[in-house]
């Protein structure tokens, strides 16, 4: 490092002298705006800036993909630590290089391998071990805090592991394995972050050979995967979810048992990235006091997309993965339907072959009212979040959506399936509520099915055509709601204060 970055690194510290601070390592698969396939790379990417910003001292360890892994990815900005190690795995000693660069004159560091790419395949046998690329992807990072000398010092061991989803799941394991019989670590504590419990990287028993943990470990990882409870649809908010047996995945007892370290914290909404006054990717700014712009940035969408240009026209978006999760079947089911109201629907989304498929001939099929985008696009995406007027999510399970958040900062209306953190975040319009000047953000349907979403849909369509008061009144308790990182970042510091307790 250099002395400017020192420096900064230390000023940083010294702003903020009185709160307890700590050194935070996150370890995740993705973090935007390096890599993102889809909400954990937004989140990797945003909250660690809201600790630094709170005092903490933050390091975000993520692979530095080469080819394939996530479908946008820049490291562009970064350079090399000049600090490699070896780690021991696959049957040999794998050379490690990481790269790093400071970010938002915070303390937020971000560090990468050279040589990995991880293998998403999850194999279904009857044991569960991580995925073999993402074990050696952990092995690196359980190092980090330890070699690498960061504003002039390393993280050393009192540090604290924000272990992110499957592919970061061993780092906990590595810990009490690897270091802490051997006194290193020892005052370090891990929190694992579920973003997704059904992605869970079951791999066969046999990789355990390639990981270099002791056998006697082997106990540790092993369960038996329960088939037939993987599409049941779900109902309240995510951390309860995942207790039950519906939404657990097959770790619903194990979480159960877990309980009483068991927290939900829902996601921000990163304001220099989503924010309707300051958007690059947008044609308008626009802000609560002043919407004309949304307006011009639906007519420039519409004429974009070669949609007929009718600023009345109700138009409504999807964004997401083309996902059995998603609902996209549930779509797929109501379009004809939808397509006989005068409507506009754009959808953009990558994945599953069969949807994207069916995006491009029903887009043939219904020329002047479709638009089916096949791929995945973070401009088009900002420009469908303002340019729309509902948002529409009809996912059958969702953790915590950012889609959603995202819409209601701009002013578009969330149409959403009630579950998880849909459920949590998206209001139901009441128009009866407040004196009849309603309340609410957005409308939530349930159960989830081609009827109830159609008619939350028709609802909303008929509310933007004839109750205009109405609709600004939605647009506007959305764009007023408090999505900011800091809020959340506030819940996690209460996380760490639990997870440095001892137990008794
Ligand atoms: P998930 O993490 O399950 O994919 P989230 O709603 O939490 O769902 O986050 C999805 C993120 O990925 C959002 O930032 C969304 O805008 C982005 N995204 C999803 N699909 C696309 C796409 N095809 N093009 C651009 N961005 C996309």
């Amino acid at each position: 490092t250099d002395g400017e970055e020192v420096t900064e690194d230390i000023e940083r510290e010294e702003k903020i002298p009185t709160r307890v601070t700590h050194n935070i390592i996150f370890v995740t698969a993705e973090a935007a705006p390096y890599s993102k396939t889809g909400g954990l790379g937004d989140v990797c990417g945003s909250l660690p800036i809201a600790l630094a910003d709170r005092g903490h001292r933050v390091m975000v360890i993520s692979p530095r993909y080469l080819h394939g892994g996530p479908s946008d990815k820049n490291f562009s900005g970064t350079s090399d630590v000049g600090c490699g190690i070896k780690v021991y795995c696959f049957g040999g000693a794998q050379e490690v290089a990481f790269f790093h660069e400071y970010r938002a004159g915070s303390l937020w560091t971000t560090l990468h391998t050279t040589v990995l790419e991880i293998h998403m395949v999850i194999f279904m046998v009857l044991l569960v071990i991580i995925s073999s690329g993402s074990v050696y992807f952990v092995m690196q990072r359980a190092e980090a805090p330890l070699v690498l000398p960061l504003g002039g010092f390393t993280y050393g061991e009192k540090c604290l592991f924000i272990v992110n989803d499957w592919h970061a799941g061993l780092v906990p394991v590595l810990l009490a394995a690897k270091y802490r019989p051997y006194g290193v670590y020892k005052d370090a504590r891990s929190i694992l972050v579920i973003h997704n419990l059904a992605h869970q990287g079951v791999e066969p028993a046999i990789t355990y050979k390639n990981l270099g943990l002791p056998p006697e470990w082997y106990g540790a990882l092993e369960w038996v995967f329960r088939h037939g409870q993987e599409h049941m649809p779900l109902t309240l908010g995510y951390s309860w979810e995942i207790t039950t047996v519906e939404g657990g995945y097959g770790l619903h007892e194990l979480l159960s048992s877990r309980k009483s370290v068991l927290n939900g914290i829902t996601n921000g909404v990163d304001d220099t990235e989503w924010n309707p006054s300051l958007d690059k990717h947008i044609p308008s700014h626009y802000s609560i006091h002043d919407l004309s712009g949304k307006v011009e940035c639906k007519i420039a969408l519409q004429k974009e997309l070669g949609l007929p240009i009718d600023p009345d026209c109700p138009l409504i978006g999807f964004i997401g993965r083309l996902d059995y999760q998603k609902g996209i079947d549930i779509i797929l089911s109501a379009t004809p339907e939808l397509m006989d109201e005068d409507v506009q629907f754009v959808m953009l989304g990558s994945g599953e072959k069969q949807y994207e498929d069916w995006m491009r001939v029903t887009e043939s099929y219904y020329k002047d009212k479709f638009r089916g985008w096949v791929g995945f696009n973070v401009p088009i995406s900002h420009r469908i979040t303002a340019g729309c007027d509902i948002l529409l999510m009809p996912s059958r399970f969702e953790p915590c959506g950012l889609n959603q958040l995202y819409a209601m900062r701009y002013g578009t209306i969330p149409v959403v399936h009630s579950t998880g953190g849909l459920r949590d975040t998206v209001e139901n319009f009441n128009p009866y509520a407040q004196e009849s000047s309603g309340e609410g953000t957005g409308w939530t349907f349930s159960p989830l099915s081609r009827e109830s979403m159609l008619v939350a849909l028709k609802v909303a369509i008929q509310t933007y055509r004839e109750f205009k008061p109405s609709w600004e009144g939605l647009m506007k308790r959305g764009m007023k709601r408090d999505s900011t990182w800091d809020n959340a970042a506030v819940q996690y510091e209460q996380v760490f204060e639990w997870a440095f307790i001892d137990p008794p």
